[in-house]
C-alpha cells in the first residue's frame, strides 16, 4: 500500500473496539506453570487465592483454556473515555533516521494516569465492586500503578489504600498527590500500620523501603480488613488478559489497512504491556497461522530474561505471596542505586517466561544512557515525552530501523509506547546533566540473587 494512504494516526471507531479480551494461554501447548502455595509448595487452589484476590479475578488467573472472555459493559464504557488508543505511524522518526523501515507505535499514555496500567486497574476495581467489597489495597513504587488504581477506584466508589515505597513517597510528591486527589489513602512503606511494617522498622530503623516490603504490607492490610482484597498491576495472568486490549486494538488497526508487521517490540518489567500487545500476534504464531519476530526489551541492570534463571521463585521480598515459575534474578535482587529507568521487578510474567523458554520470543537488554538517548531522539521528532520504561522499546525499534537502513529492507516495526514521562524528570535531568551512568551486574552479583531461590523440585 502507498505510504500516503496510511494516516499518521489510525484510530478505530468505537464500534470496532474489542468486545472480549483474548487469553493467549488457551492457545499455548505448554501452559505456564501453576502458582504454588509458599507453605506447602502445592499448586494454589481457587480457595487459597480467594483469601487474597477477588473471586472473578481468581477465575481469570486460573483459566488456561477459554480463549475469549467478554469485557463487561461497565468496563467498556470506561475504556471508551480514553480508548481506542491510536496506532501512530512514526513518519517523522523514519524521516529523521532516513530508514526504509516503517515504524508504528501503539500509544497508551493518553490518560491522566499516563500509562497502560489503567486498562487492568479499571477491570480489577470493577470485579471488586461486583463482589460487594469495600475497597482494595496495593503497593506502588514509582507510582504509575497506584495512580491508575486510584482513578479506577474513584470511578466505582471503592476505597483504595496504597502502600508507597517510602523513598518514592518522599521524592515523588506529585504522584502521591495525584493519588490523593482521586481519593486514595497513601501510606509510606514500611509503616506502623501493619505488623510486617512494624517488624521491618524495628529491624531496619530509617529504611527507605522496597517494593517487596510494600507488597507484604498491602497483602496484610487486605487479608486483615473485612471487605478488602489485594490487587496487583503486573506479572499475573489476569493482568496480561486485561492488557490484551492493547494488542487486539493494534491488530484491528493494522488489519484495517492491510499492514502486516515483521516485528513487535515492547519493554518488559513484569510483562503486562508486552504480554497484552503481543497476545493476538502470538496467538497466530501459536496456531501456526503466521510468524512474527517478537522482542522483549529490559534494562541491562535488571536482566531477568537475558540473564535470569527459569525457576520457581517468590514474587515478593517478604515471601508472603505464591511462588511463580518465571525468569528471575531472585526475590532479593535490587538493581544498583544509579538505576533510573523503571522495569526493576526481579521476575517476569509466567506466561511470557514459558513463551520465551519455548523459543517463541526473543529478549534483549539495553543500558540506560542509550535508553534516554533514544527517548530524547524520539521526543524531539515525534513530540511525545516518553516514560523511561517505554523508551527501552524505542531504543530497540530505532536499532532495528537502522539495521534496515544498512540492508535496505523495508521492514514493518510495531512497538508499544506504554506511557508518558512527565513525572520522571529527575531521571531526565540526570541524563541532561551528563550525570547518568550505566551499570551491568557481574555474574557474581547475580549468583548471590540465585542463591536465594527456593528449592522446588519442578
Ligand atoms: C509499569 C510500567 C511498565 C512496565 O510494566 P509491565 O507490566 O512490564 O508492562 C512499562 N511502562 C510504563 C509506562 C509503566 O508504567
Amino acid at each position: 500500500m502507498n505510504n500516503k494512504e496510511i494516516p499518521y494516526k489510525i484510530y478505530l471507531e468505537e464500534k470496532e473496539m474489542p468486545a472480549s479480551w483474548y487469553n493467549v494461554r488457551a492457545d499455548m501447548k505448554n501452559k505456564p506453570a501453576p502458582l504454588l502455595n509458599p507453605a506447602t509448595l502445592q499448586p494454589m487452589t481457587a480457595g487459597d487465592l480467594e483469601a487474597v484476590f477477588c473471586a472473578e479475578l481468581v477465575r481469570q488467573e486460573l483459566d488456561d483454556s477459554t480463549p475469549y472472555i467478554e469485557i463487561p459493559r461497565e468496563i467498556l464504557d470506561f475504556y471508551k473515555m480514553y480508548r481506542p488508543s491510536p496506532l501512530v505511524r512514526a513518519y517523522c522518526l523514519e524521516k529523521k533516521l532516513d530508514t526504509p523501515a516503517k515504524i508504528y507505535y501503539k500509544f497508551e499514555g493518553n490518560n491522566t494516569s499516563g500509562s497502560h496500567k489503567l486498562n487492568s486497574a479499571i477491570a480489577q476495581a470493577y470485579y471488586a465492586k461486583q463482589q460487594g467489597l469495600k475497597g482494595v489495597t496495593t503497593e506502588t513504587g514509582a507510582g504509575q500503578w497506584g495512580t491508575a488504581l486510584s482513578m479506577a477506584c474513584s470511578y466505582f466508589d471503592l476505597d483504595c489504600k496504597v502502600f508507597m515505597v517510602k523513598v518514592s513517597y518522599e521524592q515523588k510528591p506529585f504522584r502521591r498527590e495525584v493519588m490523593r486527589t482521586y481519593g486514595a489513602s497513601v501510606t509510606p512503606s514500611p509503616s506502623e500500620t501493619t505488623q510486617v511494617g512494624r517488624q521491618i522498622l524495628a529491624e531496619h530503623p530509617g529504611t527507605s523501603g522496597s517494593l517487596g516490603c510494600a507488597i507484604s504490607e498491602a497483602v496484610e492490610a487486605a487479608t486483615g480488613t473485612e471487605g478488602y482484597r489485594y490487587v496487583l498491576g503486573s506479572v499475573l495472568n489476569q493482568v496480561l488478559l486485561h492488557q490484551s486490549v492493547i494488542g487486539l486494538e493494534a491488530k484491528a488497526a493494522l488489519d484495517k489497512y492491510g499492514i502486516v508487521p515483521d516485528m513487535i517490540i515492547g519493554c518488559a518489567g513484569g510483562g503486562s504491556n508486552l504480554g497484552g500487545l503481543i497476545s493476538p500476534f502470538m496467538g497466530e504464531k501459536l496456531r501456526g497461522e503466521r510468524d512474527y519476530r517478537i522482542i522483549a526489551v529490559e534494562p541491562a541492570s535488571c536482566p531477568s530474561f537475558t540473564r535470569g534463571r527459569f525457576a520457581y521463585d517468590y514474587c515478593d521480598t517478604g515471601r508472603v505471596c505464591p511462588l511463580s515459575k518465571m525468569y528471575t534474578l531472585g526475590s532479593g535482587f535490587i538493581p544498583s542505586a544509579n538505576h533510573a529507568g523503571g522495569l526493576r521487578y526481579h521476575g517476569m510474567s509466567s506466561t511470557l517466561s514459558q513463551l520465551y523458554a519455548d523459543g517463541l520470543m526473543e529478549a534483549r537488554s539495553v543500558e540506560q544512557t542509550a535508553v534516554f538517548a533514544a527517548a530524547e531522539q524520539f521526543a524531539r521528532v515525534e513530540g511525545i515525552l516518553p516514560a523511561p520504561e517505554s523508551a527501552h522499546a524505542i531504543r530497540v525499534a530505532i536499532d532495528e530501523a537502522m539495521k534496515c537502513k544498512e540492508t535496505g529492507e523495508e521492514k514493518t516495526i510495531v512497538f508499544g509506547l506504554t506511557g508518558t514521562g512527565y513525572f520522571d524528570m529527575v531521571a531526565y535531568e540526570k541524563y541532561n546533566n551528563g550525570e547518568m551512568s550505566d551499570y551491568i551486574p557481574t555474574d557474581a552479583e547475580l549468583e548471590a540473587g540465585f542463591a536465594g531461590l527456593p528449592k522446588v523440585e519442578k
